[in-house]
């Protein structure tokens, strides 16, 4: 594996599901050239989101924050969560999504063209890219297991589960 490989996890948020911007925010993805290796819808639980947000507990938007990746502004209760694997995968996304304040991104990024911020004073800004290598193994191990993943690209271990209650096809 090449040295400059990175992997990124990306949440297209309740508000671009709504916006109905996922295969526009696929697209400008797609210019970096990285390979998707992982994607799935997710319900997103608050112990996720509490968890995903953690560096941010202690600010008073938090629960607006939690309550705004649950969906529960937009009548979307669900993210699109991807992994995006490839050379400097973090900032070539990074730069495509734009500032964090929708009102600063470049008007040409993600957040420039479709973020808002609300009367409250939240960034509704669309779209989650992990900020730095570190934060990206713990988002991606958080949101994904090894198994939903098509490359390996971090350590993985056997682990047996006991009798597990899962769904079947009926
Ligand atoms: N956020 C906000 N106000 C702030 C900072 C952050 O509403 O002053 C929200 C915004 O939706 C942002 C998320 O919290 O995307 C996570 O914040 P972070 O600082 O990690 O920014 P990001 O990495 O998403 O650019
Ligand atoms: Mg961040």
């Amino acid at each position: 594996m090449n040295s400059n490989n990175q992997a990124v996890l990306i949440l297209i948020k309740p508000d671009g599901l709504k916006k109905s911007l996922t295969g526009n925010i696929l697209t400008r993805l797609s210019e970096t050239k990285l390979e998707i290796v992982a994607a799935k819808m997710v319900r997103v639980s608050k112990g996720l989101a509490e968890e995903h947000y953690k560096h941010l507990k202690e600010q008073k938007f938090f629960p607006e924050l939690v309550s705004y990746i649950r969906g529960e502004m937009h009548d979307r209760k669900k993210v699109m969560a991807l992994v995006y694997h490839g050379k400097d995968a973090i900032k070539k996304c990074r730069d495509l999504a734009g500032a964090t304040n929708p009102e600063e991104a470049e008007a040409t990024s993600i957040r420039g063209s479709y973020g808002r911020i609300t009367t409250s004073g939240l960034y509704e800004n669309v779209i989650h890219v992990s900020s730095n290598e570190e934060e990206a193994k713990r988002e991606i191990q958080l949101w994904f297991n090894p198994d939903e993943i098509i490359v390996d690209m971090f350590p993985v271990k056997d682990v047996i589960e006991k009798e597990k209650k899962v769904k079947g096809w009926a």
